[in-house]
């Protein structure tokens, strides 16, 4: 993507009227603004009143219904001074705390009409600039208003601003590879947070270390919570917890290796891994291995919730998955988790078309998946495949696409022998296992970890001193399985998986 600047000045000089930058770094919009600005000079209007940032004059205490009236209006009071300060020709209007006037009838008729005269050619070389936290735009000012992101800092500039921190500390040189590894820590953070959380190590022991990450991690967390659309997951579950579904477990190793080694794979040709969907029934693994896959990637997992994606007004869903997308793409190498992809996106194409923000918001992630160059790499779980639109599962959006559908004989014996092991280690050589397999045909991964839970707690609760088979089987026998819940609807998918030739996540 090109630096916020440029992207600035490309919108300016097509004459786009209003700029809306969703960031809570003031100053880093405010930078861009003045480049994008070139001579022009940049007028701000904030809570305390107007600012004319070249000729320095302050008029305090206008509000934003009258600042912006008088922009619209320049002439009304015969005052030539008043005239010159109003006239918004070659000028930047940067409007800041503004998202709470937003609403208001009055401002929006102001903005509406200051944009239709910089349309139109009257105001020449005018442009206003609003900067908030949040996208929030009403429906009168759609077609006016172009949402922008702001530039996150890239591994090389991160690694300029450690160093230069390090020299101007009087610190010693950190070795090359800590280095790299510090700044990829740092990615996605802004400078001062940066600055800030060197100046916390530095002052807590007097340097620079490993153990210094863990603080960054933390504000990355509390970076992506305040995205609001997005968590960062803690990494428990391993490759080796999952039981079966050895084929999707040996594609993600593969692109495990593609991924610690990118430098060297790009060298030889092989494309940028995109990502992976993974479909199939519930309870089987798929949220597992989104997990796993980050633990295998030593990179963190991004979740992103599509449920809150969907905003209010016009224009925040779309903004708000961009943002989203900004985020991942700049604290990547990252995994970004699409959860429940089928409820953003089912029935789109389905006759009649789905909700027109849906479909906008579907084009933009398409389009994003499509021309993805950057590390951040997508797993996409989705219960019922039914309903999405059949260009989602075209090939050049995600790498492979995999169902996952109830364990067999052998992966149910893994599952029952991982959740016995984590829990009663001690015990598992003496059940037997095969006797279990038995009985849980058509039981998900999910009901088998029910199961051994529930045996665990009946051995505590009657006072045996071990797990036994007894106690799982009795677990077994009043434990319903998923495929008698869901029978037709697993026929039914089956089915559709089959047709669609799905890669089957096991061996078979
Ligand atoms: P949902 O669509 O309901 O979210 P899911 O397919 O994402 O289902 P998971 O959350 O991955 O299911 O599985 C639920 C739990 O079941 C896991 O936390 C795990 O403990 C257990 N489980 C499921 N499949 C397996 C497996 N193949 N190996 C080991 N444990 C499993």
């Amino acid at each position: 993507m090109k630096p916020l600047s440029e992207r600035m000045t490309l919108y300016m000089d097509a004459g786009f009227p209003i700029l809306y930058i969703a960031t809570f770094e003031e100053d880093k919009a405010d930078r861009a603004i003045e480049e994008a600005a070139g001579n022009r000079e940049v007028v701000e209007w904030n809570v305390r009143g107007l600012l004319f940032k070249q000729s320095k004059e302050k008029v305090d205490g206008v509000t934003l219904p009258e600042a912006l009236g008088n922009f619209a209006n320049p002439n009304q009071t015969g005052s030539e001074k008043f005239a010159a300060r109003y006239d918004l020709r070659r000028r930047v209007l940067v409007l800041k705390d503004a998202q709470q006037f937003l609403e208001a009838p009055d401002v929006v008729a102001q903005l509406k009409y200051l944009s239709e005269r910089i349309v139109s050619g009257q105001l020449t070389d005018a442009n206003i600039v609003i900067i908030a936290p949040r996208t929030c735009i009403p429906k009168e000012l759609e077609h006016y208003i172009t949402i922008l992101t702001v530039d996150y800092l890239s591994a090389e500039e991160i690694r300029k601003i450690i160093v230069r921190f390090c020299e101007e500390q009087g610190l010693d040189a950190l070795h090359e590879d800590f280095l790299r590894e510090l700044a990829l820590a740092f990615k996605g953070l802004p400078e001062f947070e940066i600055i800030n959380i060197l100046s916390l190590a530095l002052a807590d022991n007097g340097e620079i270390g490993r153990a210094d990450l863990a603080l960054s991690h933390e504000q990355k967390k509390q970076l992506v919570q305040k995205s609001g659309i997005m968590e960062m997951v803690p990494l428990k579950e391993r490759i080796e917890d999952i039981g079966g579904l050895e084929n999707l477990k040996a594609w993600l190793k593969q692109k495990a290796k593609v991924l610690k080694n990118i430098d060297k794979a790009e060298a030889f040709g092989v494309d940028l891994p995109k990502g992976v969907l993974i479909a199939g029934l519930p309870g089987c693994g798929k949220s597992l291995n989104a997990k796993a896959a980050a633990a295998l990637f030593e990179v963190p997992l991004l979740r992103l919730d599509m449920g809150r994606l969907m905003g209010k007004y016009v224009g925040e869903s779309e903004a708000n998955l961009r943002q989203a997308i900004a985020l991942a793409e700049a604290i990547s190498p990252c995994v970004l988790w699409i959860d429940e992809l089928e409820k953003a996106f089912a029935g789109i194409s389905s006759g009649g078309g789905g909700h027109e923000v849906t479909t906008r918001l579907f084009g933009t992630f398409l389009t994003w998946m499509q021309e993805k160059e950057g590390l951040a790499f997508v797993v996409a779980t989705a219960n019922n495949i039914e309903h999405l639109p059949p260009e989602l599962l075209r090939k050049g959006r995600f790498d492979e696409i995999f169902y996952v559908g109830l364990p067999n004989p052998q992966e149910r014996e893994k599952i029952f022998s991982i959740h016995i092991g984590k829990r009663r280690k001690k015990d598992l050589a003496g059940i037997d296992l095969s006797a279990l397999v038995k009985e849980t045909n058509g039981y998900s991964g999910s009901d088998i970890e029910g199961v051994v839970k529930d045996a665990i707690e009946a051995a505590f609760t009657q006072d045996k001193p071990k797990l036994t088979t007894e106690l799982l089987l009795s677990a077994i026998r009043s434990t319903a399985s998923l495929s008698e819940i869901m029978k037709e609807s697993i026929e039914k998918m089956a089915k559709v998986y089959q047709e669609r030739h799905f890669k089957n996540a096991s061996i078979s």
